[in-house]
């Protein structure tokens, strides 16, 4: 059995969640201190824009663990609480109400929060940003079939809000400054069978379109664009992205870019603090980058590699990277990173939607998208993790499977 005095978690979102679980099952025997400012026990965001939208999942079943998890396992929970300083010389963090709790380990998960948009009429009634329950709870009381939805940004986020919000009958309009949706991450050509599907759907894009502000008198009425267009909206959801939590961190004085820097032990400037999860700027060995990642798998394992670091064994962050989006019926897994690639490789059949797209390096396989193909998600992630080189021909070849080509 591991002991030690004292675990302290600030934030308690995915990753903290995990944290907690991977340290009892660990055997640590210490206390732990779990520190979040929402009032909800640890949950899980993906759902936030897909079926509890919907209004298909109740908040409960957001639920990382249940609450009896938390007391079984002996955690002190301090909900609705916000830390606002980290003494390192004294080894404790001081809350917003002016407790103070000392710690021998500390575990910033502090997570990330929406970029924002600095334009005129951007608080009005109706104009929501999606990153908690209580936004997707404010958006859905105002989605009803026939009413008109403004989305701003043609990522993922603002792709399952329009997929949500055109099933349900609404009139959607989604404006995105890019040519394309989703153009940080995928392939013109995956761009383009999305846009389809979603134009297919009922969905009017705005590429290329820049925001000019919000009108109405309190609630939003209308869109203007930078054109000199005006979009009449019942409701507005803005995802242009989002900005990690890392102010904490850097006023005590660990180093941070774009992230609160960590080693691949998850372990901060500082050896008796460590970071994870979406505020975590970390070393991806496998594939040689320096990462900040938004995905629900990279908190999770961040959280068991720091937890498994705090009981004293020398665990070390080695992944794949990955993540998934859900719009209409398609499921969408993406693994590696394709940044950087220069050729793309289509298996299977865009008609059919069930394909996958390669992205290739050098000939080397360096990343999937795999849209309603699990099987290729799952193959192609052992094949990037191995650095494999396949001919583009072969890795088109639907009738090889692509586990055979290593
Ligand atoms: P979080 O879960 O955000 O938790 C951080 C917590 O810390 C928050 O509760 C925050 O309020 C709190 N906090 C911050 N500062 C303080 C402070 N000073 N004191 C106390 N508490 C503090 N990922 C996927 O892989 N697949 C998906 O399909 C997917 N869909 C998503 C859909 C939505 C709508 C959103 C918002 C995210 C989605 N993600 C998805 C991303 C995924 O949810 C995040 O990567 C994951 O939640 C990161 O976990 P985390 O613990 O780092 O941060």
């Amino acid at each position: 059995m591991v002991t030690m005095k004292n675990v302290v978690i600030v934030g308690a979102g995915h990753g903290a969640g995990q944290a907690v679980a991977a340290l009892r099952q660990q055997q640590y025997a210490g206390t732990i201190t779990l520190i979040g400012d929402e009032p909800w026990l640890p949950y899980q965001r993906p759902p936030l824009s897909k079926k509890y939208l919907a209004g298909e999942l109740p908040a409960e079943r957001l639920y990382f663990k249940p609450a009896s998890f938390y007391d079984d396992a002996a955690i002190r929970l301090m909900l609705n609480t916000r830390v606002s300083s980290i003494d390192r010389d004294t080894r404790s963090v001081t809350t917003a109400t002016g407790d103070t709790i000392g710690y021998d380990e500390l575990l910033i998960a502090t997570g990330s929060r929406p970029r924002t948009l600095a334009l005129p009429g951007v608080d009005l009634d109706g104009v929501h940003y999606l990153r908690s329950i209580r936004d997707v709870d404010e958006i859905r009381a105002g989605m009803q079939a026939g009413k008109r939805l403004t989305i701003v940004g043609a990522g993922y986020i603002g792709l399952e809000v329009a997929a949500v919000a055109t099933t349900l009958g609404m009139q959607v309009t989604v404006i995105e400054m890019a040519d394309r949706v989703m153009s940080r991450v995928v392939s013109p050509e995956l761009s383009a069978f999305y846009a389809s599907v979603h134009s297919r759907h009922g969905v009017n894009f705005r590429f290329s379109a820049g925001l000019k502000g919000f009108t109405g008198t309190s609630h939003v009425q209308q869109v203007e664009l930078a054109s000199g267009e005006v979009i009449p909206a019942d409701s507005v959801v803005i995802g242009v992205g989002i900005v990690p939590n890392v102010e904490l961190a850097e006023a005590a004085g660990i180093e941070t870019s774009d992230g609160v820097v960590v080693d691949d032990h998850c372990r901060t400037s500082d050896p008796h603090i460590y970071a994870i999860g979406d505020c975590s700027m970390h070393p991806n060995t496998l594939l040689g980058v320096q990462l900040r990642l938004e995905s629900v798998h990279n908190a999770l394992e961040q959280a068991k590699t720091a937890a498994a670091n705090i009981c004293g064994e020398e665990a070390v962050y080695c992944q794949v990277p990955w993540f998934w989006s859900d719009q209409y019926d398609l499921k969408l897994q993406i693994a590696g990173i394709s940044q950087g690639y220069d050729q793309v490789v289509i298996r299977g059949s865009m008609e059919e939607r069930a394909f996958a797209c390669l992205y290739l390096r050098d000939g080397q396989l360096i990343a999937v998208d795999a849209v309603n193909r699990p099987k290729e998600f799952v193959q192609s992630k052992a094949l990037i993790a191995a650095h494999a080189r396949i001919a583009p021909a072969m890795l088109a070849d639907s009738s090889i499977e692509l586990r055979e080509m290593s």
